[in-house]
């Protein structure tokens, strides 16, 4: 009798872990890295495996600027010279994210935060929901293997902000204003680095190695 009540409690907890993780909790991951990295592409495939919502902040700007909205238009202004739009204008985009999907499994954040400010920001967000950051993985290359893969991609997709110069800035901006945020979540001991040069699958599996130490 006893046997089979452990037995039972055991069947429910890895219930509890293959479908929902943590009872009420969120996985929130952020991916973390320079532009050309590979977050995007890691983080449809990490959304698709662990059932999460994937919100590429460069996606959702992109798509603002198709449409010829006034925030795209602003943003454009931004993005053409490689510069990173202000914060206001990204801590509303992922507020109105988390507003519309708040019983989602969690979030893959790509591309944000890129700000100490940023960070912050999504922190007070996500405690107000009662769900953290649960971990940050972070694609680390060479500016070298980035700038040719993001020359590559401009052939590729003709994205306006893949010129050589651009990149040049977009790297430098890294540099300045995202790379801090390495000791923020370093001091929370969320902060998880991943070799982000090889196959897909490979720096793939690798990730989920991480990911399932924790779940
Ligand atoms: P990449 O990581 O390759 O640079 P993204 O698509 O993530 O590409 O971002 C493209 C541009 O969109 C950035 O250079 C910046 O201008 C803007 N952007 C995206 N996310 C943010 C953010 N969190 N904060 C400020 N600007 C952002």
């Amino acid at each position: 009798m006893g046997l089979t009540m452990m037995a039972m409690g055991e069947i429910i907890r890895k219930f509890i872990r293959l479908f929902n993780y943590k009872p009420f909790k969120m996985l929130n991951i952020i991916m973390f890295g320079a532009p050309g990295a590979g977050k995007g592409t890691q983080a449809i495939k990490i959304a698709e495996k662990y059932h999460l919502i994937h919100t590429s902040t460069g996606d959702i700007l992109r798509a603002e600027i198709g449409n010829k909205s006034e925030l795209g238009m602003k943003a454009k202004t931004f993005m053409d010279k490689g510069e990173l739009v202000p914060d206001a204008v990204l801590v509303d985009i992922i507020r109105s994210v988390m507003e519309r999907n708040k019983t989602a499994k969690g979030l893959v954040l790509d591309g944000f935060p890129r700000t100490l400010v940023q960070a912050e920001e999504l922190d007070k967000m996500l405690n107000a929901n009662h769900t953290p950051v649960n971990l940050v993985i972070a694609l680390e290359t060479k500016d070298e293997e980035l700038i040719t893969r993001l020359l590559k991609r401009a052939l590729e997709t003709g994205r306006a902000d893949d010129k050589e110069d651009v990149i040049k800035q977009r790297l430098q901006v890294y540099k300045n204003q995202t790379e801090p945020l390495i000791a923020y979540y370093k001091k929370q001991n969320k902060f998880h680095p991943v070799h982000g040069i090889g196959s897909i699958e490979g720096i793939f599996a690798d990730i989920c190695k991480e990911i399932d130490n924790l779940i």
